[in-house]
């Protein structure tokens, strides 16, 4: 978050999620009438010229969940929004015929030429419903949305950390849903209090989405790995 740690910006307000900017002067401390959306304690609206702006809990019970809190809250946002624009834009596609992120099987030896292919555009597609799935034991709900090209699970990636998309990618590899990831990290704080940026951010910018599961990867893998091994291939 742009050196900054992004402090609780979203409560719910009568079930629906509010941005700490959304909460009228007179409304702010504990007047503001929100519980958090993690574990549904009541929140404190702390404002003022002098600090960012972010809720804190009234009692000190859930204080230490505020980074579940606000990954929460911002899903339980990217659903509103989602649901009220009706469409999403998807990244594109683009495979190698090598992971980059692994050393060569044997080493010492040298990779070969590096292929790219693309296997779809970014492009627009319809939302039609959205909703949370969480299974026992899951800290974070998954954000489900249903699109004009199937369910399309989203996740946010609130703070930066190293190699953690590799790692869910390899997660998601046999779950079967597809999957994005949305990377808010970059986003600063005064930007990701303002509903109108969150909706760029979140339907219609392409350069911070990026696949976490696809089917057409896998399909489109296997292709090329057979490609490679066909007696056409100059080697
Ligand atoms: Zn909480």
């Amino acid at each position: 978050m742009n050196g900054r740690v992004l402090l609780l910006p979203v409560g719910l307000k009568d079930g629906r999620p509010v941005l700490i900017s959304e909460i009228p002067e007179a409304e702010s401390g504990r007047n503001c009438g929100c519980v958090c959306p993690n574990c549904g304690g009541p929140l404190v609206a702390i404002q003022g010229p002098f600090q960012q702006p972010h809720f804190t809990h009234e009692r000190v019970d859930c204080a230490y969940d505020a980074r579940n809190a606000t990954l929460v809250g911002l899903l339980e946002m990217a659903r509103e929004i989602l649901l009220l624009e009706k469409r999403i834009m998807l990244p594109g596609l683009e495979i190698t015929d090598e992971n980059e992120d692994e050393p060569p099987e044997e080493p010492g030896t040298m990779r070969g030429p590096v292929r790219r292919r693309r296997v779809a555009y970014p492009g627009i597609v319809s939302v039609t419903d959205a909703h949370f799935e969480r299974e026992a034991g899951e800290p974070i709900p998954r954000l489900v949305v249903e699109t004009g090209r199937g369910p399309v699970q989203v996740e946010l990636l609130v703070r930066r950390q190293a190699a953690k998309s590799a790692q869910k990618a390899s997660e998601y590899r046999g779950g079967g849903c597809a999957a994005i990831e949305i990377d808010l990290s970059r986003t600063t704080y005064p930007e990701i209090l303002d509903r109108g940026s969150l909706r760029s951010l979140l339907v219609f910018n392409t350069v911070n989405k990026d696949w976490l599961h696809d089917d057409r990867r896998q399909e489109a893998e296997r292709d090329l790995r057979e490609a490679e091994r066909s007696p056409s291939v100059d080697r």
